[in-house]
């Protein structure tokens, strides 16, 4: 491709709003262009390094047997009601009418759509397994769309779906797209890892997300060093402490005034204690139902393990009148004892054991002292509830876990039969019997792996694109088009590459080289031949983006050094192990 006429709007600058660096650096080397909040065109560029991450997933699919199809984006609304999900999914699911008055969906993903298939077309046992894939636009309108292509709220996902006999045939393949999975992160040049995760609004029975580690994630992930435990932070158990018995008699509960002391800082200043001598109590809506949820005033709650505990669809922090309404106080003073309504009490393992606690009093400007929990709280359920820190045991082998962020590329679902159940999704069994088919489903986020792979791979100048997923392979560079000999040179090299099937971008700008050779330092191209002043001499520059390798090869010799420079730089690509 001939600069020149290429649609590659560079840019020097790019505005503040514009935070994480695959954001900034992809606006900058001209892939993207912001047309909404979290709706983008993906520039030539852009899409060539695109379809390089589709290429890597399709062969990947085909390698386990996945048939690619394409599913209809715009749904009928009927489908999803059958599943539930019309009125679960929230607000992220786009809905519009058509003309007659009938309410469709832009899918957001495709369990409704392809189980619909699959009842229509499959009714034996005989034709399963059957893996089937995808890859199109999802539309999801994000609270937040942030982070460029990251988080949009049109993007390109590829989704899988398996369909099976029985639960063993589903392990199968779900172990097949797992490693499937590993493999097209590793050949994208991620670093990445897996980890057990929370099914979120897909369900089912088991779940991976594969993380790409990267400091610019949303997504928090324990691991442990001394074995292989990984999982995102929403599912990370937090091991159940051993009852200590101190045998310690508590002093009859005592209201303290504590006037405008809101926060735990304020009250356990007030009070001169610690926050772990308090019990924090946050009142969540859950399906409509008010929930106290009890955690220590050190720990955090985790509204993930509250939901499915409870088992519930829908896990929100109440409102401030919402809490005024059932406790009969304002926010921050809120407790388990003395409610005027009788509500559900969930209790964190730790704080159901604390002796001589502080609650808040569920009156204005008031909490209550010497708190026996067990003694003093009626009726409650102890669980699960609060978030993992860093040096919690655990949940493995017993030693401390650490923390690392990582933006989620990838996710793998065993889905069972919660789609084929409420759907009507049977087949006949060998004896003849009409059973569910069992499923399981499989996305990648295309767009979002694109910018993951920038956020891993630049520095200061740019983007340092591994060689397997670059735009081009080559940036020819003529310094200056008006020097016949430099312009003849390289249209001779731009025409032999051609041939040769070597992807080049030809820099064939009337351009100042200091503005070309920062330009290609941006665009992270691998391997750049520089045709200058030294032609004269029969020489041509090379410089490996990377390392930043260079030196002088003569014009004649680059066809011929050209393979062996890509593969230098191939195996330059921090093909970096899953940690
Ligand atoms: P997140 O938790 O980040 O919102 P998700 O868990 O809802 O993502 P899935 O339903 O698992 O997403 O979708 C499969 C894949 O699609 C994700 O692993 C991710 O790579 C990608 N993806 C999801 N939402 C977006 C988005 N808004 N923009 C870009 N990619 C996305
Ligand atoms: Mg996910």
């Amino acid at each position: 491709m001939r600069q020149q006429t290429a649609l590659i709007p560079t840019l020097r600058d790019v505005g503040a709003e514009a935070e994480v660096m695959s954001h900034r650096l992809m606006l900058k080397a001209g892939m993207i262009k912001q047309l909404a909040a979290g709706i983008y065109t993906l520039l030539p560029l852009g899409h060539r390094v695109l379809r390089k991450v589709e290429q890597i997933v399709r062969e990947e699919m085909e390698q386990v047997g996945a048939q690619e199809l394409l599913l209809p984006a715009m749904n009928p609304s009927e489908l999803w009601k059958e599943s539930g999900r019309w009125e679960t999914y929230g607000a992220e699911l786009v809905k519009l009418v058509d003309r007659h008055e009938r309410d469709f969906l832009l899918g957001p993903t495709h369990e409704e759509v392809i189980t619909d298939l699959l009842r229509n077309t499959v009714s034996s046992y005989k034709k399963l397994p059957l893996t089937l894939y995808q890859i199109q636009t999802k539309f999801r309108d994000e609270r937040r769309p942030r982070s460029g292509v990251l988080r949009g709220r049109e993007f390109l996902m590829k989704d899988a779906y398996s369909f099976h006999a029985d639960e063993e045939s589903l392990e199968k393949t779900y172990q097949m797209m797992y490693d499937a999975y590993s493999r097209i992160f590793t050949r994208c040049g991620l670093e990445f890892r897996p980890v057990e995760a929370d099914a979120g609004a897909i369900g089912g029975t088991g779940t991976h997300e594969f993380m790409a580690l990267s400091s610019a994630g949303e997504d928090t992930l324990v691991f442990c060093r001394a074995c292989d435990y990984a999982a995102n932070i929403e599912m990370a158990e937090v091991q159940v402490p051993k009852a200590s018995d101190s045998g310690l008699t508590v002093a009859p509960l005592e209201k303290v005034a504590t006037p405008g002391a809101k926060s735990i800082e304020q009250v356990t200043n007030m009070l001169g204690i610690e926050p772990a001598h308090l019990i924090k109590s946050l009142l969540f809506i859950v399906d409509g139902e008010p929930v106290m949820v009890l955690v220590r005033g050190d720990h955090e709650v985790n509204d993930i393990k509250v939901k499915n505990f409870l088992e519930a669809e829908v896990c929100e922090l109440a409102t401030e009148e919402m809490v005024q309404q059932v406790t009969g106080a304002p926010v921050g003073f809120a407790g388990p004892i003395g409610l005027q309504k009788e509500i559900r009490i969930l209790v964190d393992h730790t704080a159901a054991q604390m002796k001589d606690a502080v609650v808040g009093a569920n009156e204005g400007d008031t909490h209550l002292k010497h708190v026996d929990f067990q003694r003093d709280v009626l009726s409650y359920h102890v669980a699960d509830v609060r978030l993992i820190e860093e040096g919690d045991v655990c949940p493995q082998c017993g030693d401390a876990v650490s923390f690392t962020r990582g933006i989620e590329v990838g996710q793998v679902f065993k889905l069972g039969t919660k789609y084929s159940k409420p759907m009507n999704a049977v087949i006949h069994d060998p004896n003849g019997k009409e059973i569910p088919m069992t499923m399981g489903c499989y996305g990648v986020g295309i767009s979002r792996t694109v910018a993951s792979i920038v956020e891993q791979h630049h520095d200061d100048d740019g983007i340092v694109w591994p060689l397997a997923i670059a735009p081009y392979a080559v940036h020819l560079i003529v310094v200056n088009v008006k020097n016949d000999e430099q312009r003849d040179v390289a249209e001779e090299l731009y025409a032999s590459m051609q041939a040769a099937g070597v992807e080049v971008l030809f820099d064939d700008r009337k351009e100042r080289a200091g503005v070309k050779f920062k330009d290609a330092d941006l665009l992270g191209i691998p391997v750049r031949i520089t045709v200058g002043a030294k032609v004269g001499d029969g020489l041509v520059e090379y410089k490996v983006r990377r390392s930043g390798e260079s030196g002088e090869i003569s014009k004649t010799d680059v066809m011929e050094q050209l393979p062996q420079l890509l593969k230098q730089v191939a195996a330059l690509t921090k093909r970096i192990k899953n940690r």
